[in-house]
């Protein structure tokens, strides 16, 4: 079998960074202003330059997300981001461009006819007969919609020779996919300008018309009621079954989230689509507690094998779950121990792990700490420099993590 890529989020250089550390094979970025995720970060014509060169350097590839639909007065400024894409020097071109609107599509075939044009999951591709017309059209890769079953996918594969890319894992939406007016109807902040507030994830209450003010508290359980988010897709155990239906590309979501998340969970998916290499696909155990160790809302299949169960809603949380943040990255690895910058405060009797990829290893607790002259100090903070003993196998840029 044929292993997939491994695209991973990088809404952020320090997100980048982390995600080629643990061994993403792509990442997508987006430019301020013209990408779903507005929140993200996100980069300027300037530090657009730098990531790519980064990525290029490191041998992996980058496609810049320009996937918002865009109205009239929109349309000028992509003209002019996407022209100035034309001057970037030819290692600093994304190795593609990632879209959602035939307009912004025919504008890049036009301005910057070189670049390959890859269909983001906002554009819904449903069937076979869609997937083929933007064949036809001269997209490289289409980034199917996440309200498909395995099987469509592998219909579509049937009918297209270009890549078809999907997602793997993260936040999904209850509407189909971004294709929502929630945010904006209730925050006057539009999901397909990249703005959305995740208002599918709040608590919500009941209000009788005569009664303004008088909330009634709606209860699924103790918490409240929750009756809009879905869980998390979690497609582990099943990257078989995709690679088998013809995936090229598996797509990590979480433009939005942080470096301890983007390193676990592109770290935990590098490992299990390199055992892909290896009939009959072999699931360890570990991965899916691991990344239950990372911020969720309860796992899912989403539509991939089928319709969801009402069991994959998430009625009980609002906020994603995690029992680890990000305490500092190790910036050095000598016979004293690790140098590592610190994210964050840390003391003596913390329980930490190291994220590292190249070893498995379990929490421990810290005993000793030094600073950076390598005397004893009981606590240390936010970028702070101090030194400390490591498993073996931990190595530079790996992220120390501690339990909260
Ligand atoms: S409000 Fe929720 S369902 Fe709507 S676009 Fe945002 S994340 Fe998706």
């Amino acid at each position: 079998m044929s292993v997939p890529e491994l695209l991973a989020p990088a809404g952020t250089m320090e997100k980048l960074r982390a995600a080629l550390h643990y061994g993403a094979d792509a990442v997508y970025l987006g430019l301020t202003g013209f990408s779903l995720r507005a929140k993200a970060g996100n980069f300027t014509s300037a530090t657009l330059r730098d990531a790519l060169a980064v990525v290029h350097e490191a041998g992996k590839k980058a496609y810049l997300t320009i996937n918002i639909f865009p109205h009239n007065s929109d349309i000028a400024p992509i003209e002019r981001h996407i022209t100035e894409l034309k001057e970037l020097t030819p290692d600093a071109v994304p190795d593609a461009v990632i879209i959602s609107d035939i307009g912004v599509f025919d504008m890049i075939r036009t301005l910057i006819p070189d670049i390959p044009i890859h269909v983001s999951t906002q554009a819904n591709i449903t069937n076979y007969r869609a997937a083929r017309m933007w064949e036809h059209l001269g997209a490289k890769r289409l980034v199917l919609s996440r309200e498909l079953t395995i099987d469509e996918i592998r219909q579509i594969r049937d009918a297209v020779t270009i890549e078809l890319e999907c997602f793997v894992h993260g936040s999904i939406c209850i509407s189909y996919s971004g294709r929502c007016y929630l945010s904006s109807f209730l925050a006057n902040r539009g999901a397909n300008k990249g703005l959305c507030t995740n208002s599918c994830r709040w608590s919500y209450q009941l209000m009788e018309e005569k009664r303004p003010g008088e909330y009634m508290p709606v209860y699924e359980n103790s918490r409240g009621a929750y009756i809009l988010s879905p869980r998390d897709l979690c497609m582990v155990d099943y990257l078989d079954k995709l690679a088998g239906a013809g995936v090229d590309s598996f797509k990590i979501e979480g433009r939005t989230k942080g470096v301890n998340y983007v390193s676990g969970i592109t770290k935990i998916y590098r490992e299990a689509i390199d055992a892909l290499a290896t009939a009959p696909y072999k699931i360890n155990n570990t991965w899916r507690k691991e990344l239950e160790m990372f911020s969720n809302r309860g796992f899912t299949t989403g539509m991939y094998l089928g319709r969801h169960p009402d069991a994959d809603y998430s009625y009980d949380e609002t906020h994603a779950a995690t029992d680890y943040v990000i305490a500092g990255v190790v910036k050095a690895v000598s016979s004293r121990g690790a140098t590592v910058l610190l994210k964050g405060n840390l003391a003596v009797g913390d329980e930490i792990v190291f994220l590292s990829s190249s070893t498995h290893n379990g929490s421990f607790i810290i005993k000793e700490l030094k600073d950076a002259e390598g005397e004893p100090i009981a606590a240390a903070r936010n970028e702070d420099i101090i030194l400390m003993e490591v498993p073996d196998g931990v190595k530079k840029n790996d992220v120390v993590r501690r339990r909260v």
